[in-house]
């Protein structure tokens, strides 16, 4: 049973018909957790551990940056430094492995254990979590209300990212036919604004032509650009 909680906000999103309304619930729930991180997060010893151990992608740690708490910040990043500095004194593992015989080079050093932090990060993992309820509401959704099924069809485009999440999970919990119908409805949406966005692109891009010198670009064209990327990330 989902949790009937994200429901409201689903709903919000999806009222709004303007880009991908997923992107709007991520990047909702993204300022959120940025101002947690800096907030309550300190408070919790077993999150400011989580925190620790997964630290922050560059994105990420530019948000922390761009907020107005810069003491929070600092305290973070102390704990983070000690984290690192006793990493690096780590024995060496690995090298070429004798012939026979397993030795301790076969267990983590700083460079496994630092590259492994560099990949993860703690507000990536909490929005990814929170995604896949996202993603169980609105197949819940899309199953029971019938209101909630024509507002879907109505959306402008799925990015590339919503679109495969939101479906993938619907494939791994619908049965067949549902499934079919959801997908159907949102590759009939995708199709149809990509290749709308397709014809813009190639509007801006044919414009560098100097045959066109002169020529005014249309509103979509201008912003196809954007639009592309905003669809294709
Ligand atoms: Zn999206
Ligand atoms: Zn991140």
């Amino acid at each position: 049973m989902p949790e009937k909680i994200f429901t409201i906000p689903i709903n919000e999103a999806f009222d709004m018909y303007e880009g991908c309304p997923l992107c709007r619930l991520k990047d909702r729930l993204e300022e959120q957790m940025l101002g947690f991180s800096l907030g309550e997060a300190m408070m919790e010893p077993g999150v400011r551990e989580e925190m620790n151990e997964l630290g922050f992608c560059p994105r990420h740690f530019e948000g922390l940056y761009s907020m107005k708490n810069k003491l929070t910040l600092g305290l973070i990043l102390e704990s983070h430094l000690d984290k690192a500095r006793a990493c690096f004194e780590t024995e060496a593992s690995g090298g070429k492995r004798p012939l026979f015989g397993r030795d301790k080079r076969e267990a983590e050093d700083a460079a496994d254990a630092m590259g492994r932090h560099a990949m993860s990060c703690y507000i990536c993992s909490r929005i990814s979590r929170t995604e896949a309820r996202y993603y169980s509401n609105v197949i819940y959704l899309w199953e029971s209300d019938p209101g909630f099924r024509e507002k879907l069809k109505k959306q402008p485009f799925f990015c590339v990212t919503h679109f495969s999440g939101l479906l993938c999970q619907a494939k791994s919990c619908m049965r067949r036919e549902g499934y079919l119908e959801l997908y159907a409805a949102m590759a009939g949406i995708n199709g149809a604004y990509f290749k709308r966005l397709r014809e813009a692109v190639t509007g801006f891009c044919v414009s560098f032509d100097h045959r066109n010198s002169g020529k005014p670009l249309t509103e979509d064209e201008r912003k196809s650009i954007e639009r592309a990327i905003a669809a294709l990330k």
